[in-house]
């Protein structure tokens, strides 16, 4: 495995495919992590080293990584995308930092 000569951001991104509604919002706002694929659902991408293209994972809810030029067209992508199905989260505690799970406050517990 080559070492990702990228800035990373200790984040990645997954999408609940059974939710997206195919408008392809996400493609839109980070072509390069977000692609609409022949079923019309939307994929992440694996990160490709420069000059080649990037591979689509079509694998349901496979995940890439966040590149950190590209970190706010993700949380714009994740924001905006109407079948609330991006997700991003920490990778080494899987924590959702941004999407429909993501806590809005730091906590430990949900206790009132
Ligand atoms: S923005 Fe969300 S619902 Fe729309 S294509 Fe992307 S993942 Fe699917």
């Amino acid at each position: 495995m080559g070492a990702q000569n990228e800035q990373v951001t200790g984040l990645e991104v997954w999408i609940d495919q059974e939710l997206c509604t195919g408008d392809g919002i996400c493609a839109q706002y980070a072509p390069d992590v977000f692609e609409l694929d022949i079923d019309g659902l939307a994929y992440v991408k694996a990160p490709a080293p420069a000059g080649e293209e990037a591979e689509l994972l079509t694998a349901p809810g496979a995940s890439a990584p966040v590149p950190l030029p590209l970190l706010n067209d993700v949380v714009d992508s994740a924001r905006e995308c109407p079948g609330e199905c991006i997700h991003v989260r920490r990778v080494s505690d899987g924590t959702e930092v941004h999407g429909p799970d993501a806590a809005e406050a730091p906590g430990t517990g949900n206790t009132p």
